[in-house]
């Protein structure tokens, strides 16, 4: 009890400590402490990808891999966030689905992309999911649910940050799984929404496309209780259009379209 206390105490310090020093974030505007390095992260996004390919089937149609492929990589070059590259898969599923893993993995199921009608949809997805990893949503889930253990040994003395690298690198698949499935808080989802406007509108593509893509989950999800990862928005759906609708004017005269 002693200890924890001592732990918890012991974070305030350094967590109050770093806040001034924490790095400017471009996505977010926001100075933030993120102690997973990128590096760390690339490596953990290997462990997640490499069970995700045991568990589900990668899609092999060359034309679905090349469009996500394509699109993706055009948001990417506009992204907040370049100091990783970019991958993007088709998971063969028929599920409303897709999501991202530290490291930049995307991946979207077969079941959502049949729905997509155009680019600009597609294009509103990926960019809500490159929209996480330029706020660095999908590290920071990592680091809360991973971080106590982590510092708190740090802050003991136990490992010291050189053991704190190392002790990142040995999380287990099984625990980085669980993570990658957890969903994100309501706020991040606006503000991935918001960076998804950005991007695909910067991108050259039609911002309105998100609004479509939220009218596809909404009736996709109507009547159904597995709800997937991308709709765990679900209950506020409609908000998340009525937010997106004030978002895309806003995105139009802060940012000039390069490529359109
Ligand atoms: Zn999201």
């Amino acid at each position: 009890m002693k200890r924890q206390l001592l732990i918890i105490y012991s974070l305030g310090i350094l967590l109050t400590g770093c806040a001034g020093l924490g790095t400017y974030n471009p996505a977010t505007e926001r100075n933030e402490f993120i102690f997973i390095s990128t590096p760390e992260e690339i490596a953990m996004g290997r462990q997640i990808h490499n069970s995700l390919a045991k568990e589900y089937e990668f899609s092999k149609n060359q034309n679905d891999i090349q469009r996500v492929q394509r699109v993706g990589e055009k948001l990417t070059l506009i992204s907040d966030r370049q100091d990783y590259q970019y991958s993007f898969y088709v998971i063969d599923k028929d599920e409303l689905n897709a999501f991202t893993v530290p490291g930049g993995s995307i991946y979207i199921y077969t079941g959502l992309l049949e729905k997509l009608e155009n680019d600009d949809e597609l294009a509103a997805v990926l960019a809500h999911e490159i929209g996480h990893c330029a706020a660095r949503h999908t590290v920071k889930k990592y680091q809360a649910a991973l971080g106590y253990d982590l510092i708190g040994n740090v802050v003991l003395n136990q490992v010291g940050w050189g053991g704190y690298a190392k002790q990142v690198a040995n999380i287990s698949s099984d625990v980085l799984m669980k993570i990658v499935f957890s969903s994100y808080g309501r706020k991040d989802e606006f503000e991935a929404d918001r960076l998804g406007i950005k991007y695909s509108y910067l991108a050259g593509y039609d911002p309105e496309g998100m609004i479509e893509v939220f009218k596809i989950l909404k009736k996709g999800s109507a009547g159904s209780a597995d709800v997937p990862l991308f709709l765990r928005s679900h209950p506020y759906n409609d908000d998340r259009i009525t937010q997106a609708r004030k978002y895309i004017p806003e995105i139009k005269s802060k940012y000039s379209q390069v490529s359109p």
